[in-house]
């Protein structure tokens, strides 16, 4: 039996956030995932912005949880060693009229305390973002607004962690949880019983982060006070040499469900259209759509005429894991020790940080004893991409190592290095190489490079061909050449 301080159930970027925090203290940590890596949920299929705080309320959680959100991303990737850029934002308006609309969403985001706001004219526009529709007259500028990679920050969060003690079960779906008599010496907690398809669990504290499923994982130990239900946006990546499109991110003004379709540019120069906002009924349903197409390229044309269909390279959907308006962050009475983190849709990406902190002062106030490590590993070595060194640098790096001039993927300039870099990482699926690298998600969809990927990844991880997959099990590329096959 494997015994914890806690276990935190789910490997998105904010399960990974909160492991990360809580690595720092004396306690015995675990992550249970059930997908074969992290950040394979709504943490991979988001539209990687860091937020403001510019559209939500000032007296919610999510509102306050993502200013400082924002503020301590820059401090995290700094010491992970993961891109930040700070583009800013504009929130555009087609009228006079919504000018108003748009001192309005000023005023509520000073009072919140987000800082550098602006409402911007025409003439600014036209000399900083000259695609824009003429017919915008005006815009909401904040300077705070930012772009990352979702899985890159996940993977270095949870690799931090991991270097702190924490412990990662990838392949472990929760399936049950005992909630078995309270524990007197650990003050307000119960001792918990976790059952995965390949493992049993104890712990004094539960820390539910399973995104789309966390209802089911509340249910579990008898909580069923919130549901989640699939909110799908579908997003449309255009070709990099679009890059120059826009230089910030462009929003529409918000309506009540969504931030509405937006023009940005991914972490990697990509610009990306999207995305739609649509109540679905399955969890899994990743599907895009005709209709979503049209919708989001009507919706982006209106604010960048230029934008061309014939310039998507790629698409996705991801589900937002909607439960009430605001996110349910808590301890659960009725459960000592088993902490909620539901409901986290936009801005949770942004949150992520804040998120943590919150749930160690929760455990706090709920009995655990926290002492902080003397010996914690703030910082993370910055991962080598080639394609962001400059030419003397790259060539320096190749010059020590040749595999770093080994270029596999040729339409985002990922090498051999690096990939064997991110298999060291943890990376043991294709997606994984992709998220962490970029190899496979340039204009070609890996046609070029996914054998040669598959074959490293074999050799690295000693595995035959036909036992890789894309995303896990299920997802397998070569078929085992049996005499019986047909
Ligand atoms: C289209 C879209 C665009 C978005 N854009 C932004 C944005 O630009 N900026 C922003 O701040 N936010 C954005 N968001 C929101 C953001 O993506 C989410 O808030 C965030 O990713 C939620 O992370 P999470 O860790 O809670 O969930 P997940 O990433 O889903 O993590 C939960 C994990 O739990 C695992 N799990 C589930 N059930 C079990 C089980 N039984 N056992 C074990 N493991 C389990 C899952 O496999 C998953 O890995 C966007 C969301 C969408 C859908």
């Amino acid at each position: 039996m494997n015994k914890y301080d806690i276990i935190i159930i789910g490997g998105g970027v904010v399960g990974t956030a909160i492991s990360r925090e809580l690595s720092s203290y004396k306690l015995k940590i675990a992550l249970l995932e059930k997908e074969e890596e992290l950040a394979f949920g709504v943490s991979k299929s988001n539209s990687g912005i860091i937020h403001p705080g510019t559209q939500n309320r000032p007296g919610s959680l999510k509102g306050r949880l993502c200013l400082q959100g924002n503020a301590l991303i820059r401090e995290i990737s700094r010491d992970l060693g993961v891109e930040f850029k700070e583009i800013g934002e504009l929130i555009v308006v087609f009228s006079q009229e919504e000018v108003s609309r748009l001192l309005q969403l000023k005023q509520e985001a000073e009072i919140l305390g987000v800082s550098g706001l602006e409402v911007v004219d025409q003439a600014w526009l036209k000399e900083h973002e000259p695609n824009l529709s003429r017919e915008i007259v005006a815009a909401l500028y904040a300077p705070t607004a930012g772009i990352i990679s979702p899985y890159r920050l996940a993977y270095a969060l949870s690799e931090n962690a991991v270097l702190n003690g924490l412990e990662i079960y990838t392949q472990s779906l929760v399936q049950n949880i005992l909630v078995m008599t309270p524990v007197r010496h650990f003050g307000s907690t119960s001792l918990f019983e976790i059952t995965t398809e390949r493992n049993t669990f104890q712990t004094n504290y539960i820390i539910n982060a399973a995104g789309l499923y966390a209802d089911e994982i509340s249910q579990m130990v008898g909580i069923n006070n919130f549901q989640i239900r699939p909110r799908k946006g579908e997003e449309f990546l255009l070709d990099k040499k679009q890059q120059d499109l826009t230089n910030h991110l462009i929003f529409p003004l918000p309506t009540k469900i969504s931030k509405g379709v937006i023009v940005i540019k991914t972490f990697a120069g990509n610009p990306m259209i999207g995305p739609t906002a649509e109540d679905v009924e399955n969890k899994e349903d990743l599907s895009t759509s005709e209709q979503g197409l049209e919708k989001v390229i009507r919706m982006a044309q209106r604010m960048v005429p230029s934008i061309d269909k014939k310039d998507i390279i790629a698409y996705f959907a991801g589900l937002r894991p909607v439960a009430d308006d605001d996110f349910i962050i808590r301890c659960e009475d009725k459960v000592p020790g088993f902490v909620n983190v539901a409901g986290i849709q936009s801005p949770g990406l942004t949150a992520a940080p804040a998120i943590a902190q919150l749930v160690g002062r929760i455990l706090k106030q709920n009995g655990l004893v926290m002492e902080k490590k003397k010996d914690f590993y703030r910082q993370r070595k910055k991962t080598v991409h080639l394609s962001n060194l400059a030419f003397s640098q790259a060539k320096e790096l190749i010059q020590t190592d040749r595999s770093f001039g080994d270029i596999v993927c040729r339409c985002e300039m990922v090498s051999a290095g690096e990939i064997r870099e991110a298999i060291r990482q943890g990376a043991v699926t294709l997606d994984g190489i992709k998220f962490r690298t970029q190899a496979q998600a340039g204009r070609c969809h890996g046609g070029f490079c996914t054998t040669r990927i598959m074959k490293i990844l074999a050799q690295e991880t000693n595995r035959p061909l036909t036992a890789i997959t894309k995303r896990g099990r299920g997802s397998e590329i070569v078929k085992e050449d049996r005499a019986d096959d047909d």
